[in-house]
């Protein structure tokens, strides 16, 4: 294994435990909030914290943050925890804050007992009022010194459901002038008479994120709290809540934030993600042009280039934007190790081999994965007529072309060498047929004098009556600009890629007769493809993951 230098929070880590925190108490968790389905920055958080799991031999727990009961389903609760098997990473307990709603409750009822919370019955827009900005203090509000028992006896009436939502909050008694605007007065509990996915009726209040995630924190023992750079200034609030229940015999939580992912021309808020999934500008959360890990894996992403994606980018304490071809780069150098070479002609035009006879067929040796050995051969069938890519072809081509021109030779992969003799054109002046000859004595791997001859260029090829027909769906970046959500004047939805999705119909080597869901290849010379969950027993249908960087030299 090579050393590699530690990232910020690992030398946190490490310097703990060289000043006596003891390793088996390490526990650190991902808490994702199941309103929608995880993207490729989730990632980032899921590798940073099962990475460390991984490292120090510590627990990680899969913490739903489900406080939330207007946004949150089933459905995604699901969605996280296969995507989270697929990334690779198995999690200690599967645990949800909702399991503690009764304990917070608890916890809030000790603290309006000990003056530190109270019930404000203002408007929000009032409260708004009191909260100053960040350059003026706010005031203190006409409910803030409220009695104990008033405290407590509202409290429970909002638990029982006794009061319409908006009429009361539960909220933090800080300080109104505290300079960090979070830290004036922060609510705690809101009313909401909402089914719960997990809790059903059984809460008519629910706990806000700042005052449960810390104290979720704590219940679980979780040593390093990881976020995202957005919570630093919620930290002394993470902070003032835990001084409120800390017993001094237990792990003391600490936050830590990290710069989360930024990758351009994409978004990566749920709440967008969800936008284009309900107002069907894509076709559900694992559309392949979605940044979602379903999404990505539908594409033919491999968890393996995931994990290393997220290794390359590191862990850092500044935000930053990453090219989406990184990404990319991931992957390809993933799929070139392990993807099947074979032969897929997507923009078909007809080849005829004239001197070659009628009737005959040969089934020819083709390498599955020249960085593979023990991928093996397979054969490929081959005859009179044939497709080509019609981009491979040009009557009078420059000398520069190293394809088909009239009067030039080529190599067939795994085949012949064939010199361009004429066309077939229809009415309109349109190449509908190629007329080639064939060198008989050159098929490649039969050692001949002429199957050693070299020629401008090799093209790839199917043969017509054996080649199977497949529906390949090609993708092109979701959004036009760079950063489509940073736009203060234009909402993201204007950046659309109106040309994001194309279907071609394509051909494809019989090879392929059995493939299934989710099977990768290359075909050689045009990009990475994977099988469409979309196939049925008569229909295939694969999509392009990513393109080739090079086209093969040989
Ligand atoms: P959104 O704002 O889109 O709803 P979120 O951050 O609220 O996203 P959560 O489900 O709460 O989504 O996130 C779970 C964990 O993943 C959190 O710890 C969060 O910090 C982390 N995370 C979310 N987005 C990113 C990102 N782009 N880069 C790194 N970590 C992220
Ligand atoms: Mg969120
Ligand atoms: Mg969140």
């Amino acid at each position: 294994t090579e050393e590699k230098s530690l990232h910020f929070i690992e030398q946190i880590i490490e310097d703990s435990l060289s000043s006596g925190f003891p390793q088996d108490k390490l526990r650190f968790r991902f808490p994702p909030e199941p309103n929608g389905y995880l993207h490729i920055g989730h990632a980032k958080s899921i590798c940073l914290n099962f990475g460390l799991g991984l490292k120090y031999d510590a627990p990680v727990n899969l913490r739903f943050d489900d406080t939330n009961p207007a946004k949150e389903e089933q459905e995604y609760v699901d969605a996280i925890k296969e995507d989270l098997k697929w990334l690779g990473f198995n999690w200690t307990e599967e645990l949800y804050s909702s399991d503690y709603f009764q304990q917070l409750y608890e916890w809030a009822v000790a603290m309006i007992k000990n003056g530190k919370a109270y019930i404000d019955s203002q408007s929000s827009e009032d409260m708004a009022i009191q909260k100053g900005t960040p350059t003026q203090p706010g005031v203190d509000g006409p409910y803030r010194n409220r009695s104990i028992e008033e405290n407590l006896i509202l409290f429970e009436g909002m638990k029982n459901g006794d009061f319409p939502e908006g009429s009361h909050v539960l909220r933090a008694k800080i300080d109104m002038t505290s300079k960090n605007m979070l830290m004036r007065d922060p609510l705690m509990y809101r009313i909401l008479h909402r089914h719960h996915h997990r809790t059903g009726n059984d809460w008519n209040i629910y706990p806000m994120y700042d005052y449960a995630h810390g104290e979720s924190d704590y219940i679980e023992q979780i040593s390093h709290s990881i976020c995202t750079l957005e919570f630093v200034m919620h930290r002394e609030l993470y902070d003032w809540f835990l001084d409120q229940i800390y017993d001094d015999s237990k792990v003391r939580p600490h936050q830590y934030e990290f710069a989360r992912l930024n990758l351009n021309y994409t978004v990566m808020s749920k709440r967008k993600l969800l936008q284009l999934v309900q107002e069907n500008i894509v076709n559900g959360w694992d559309d392949p042009r979605m940044p979602t890990i379903s999404g990505l894996r539908r594409r033919g992403y491999t968890a393996a280039s995931i994990r290393k994606f997220c290794e390359i980018i590191g862990v850092a304490k500044r935000e930053n934007i990453i090219d989406f071809s990184l990404l990319e780069f991931c992957l390809r150098e993933d799929l070139n190790k392990t993807a099947p070479r074979v032969m897929a002609v997507l923009d078909p035009i007809k080849l005829v081999i004239t001197n070659y006879p009628e009737d005959k067929e040969e089934w020819l040796e083709a390498e599955n994965n020249q960085e593979d050995e023990s991928a093996g051969f397979r054969k490929v069938p081959f005859s009179r007529e044939l497709y080509i890519e019609r981009e491979d072809f040009l009557e009078e081509a420059p000398a520069k072309f190293f394809r088909l021109s009239l009067g030039r030779e080529v190599r067939l992969k795994n085949a012949y060498i064939i010199k361009g003799e004429s066309v077939v054109k229809d009415a309109a002046g349109n190449i509908t047929e190629i007329h080639v000859t064939y060198d008989e004595d050159s098929r490649s791997g039969s050692g001949s004098e002429a199957s050693q001859r070299k020629v401008a260029g090799t093209l790839h090829w199917v043969s017509i009556k054996h080649a199977l027909e497949a529906e390949v769906r090609m993708y092109d970046r979701l959004f036009i600009d760079e950063a489509p959500d940073s736009h203060k004047e234009k909402n993201f939805l204007e950046f659309m890629n109106s040309n994001s999705l194309q279907i071609v119909k394509g051909f494809v080597e019989p090879s392929l007769a059995d493939v299934k869901s989710d099977d990768k290849f290359q075909f050689q010379r045009l990009g990475y493809f994977n099988v469409d969950k979309d196939t049925t027993e008569g229909k295939i249908v694969f999509n392009k993951t990513v393109g080739l960087k090079d086209a093969w030299e040989e």
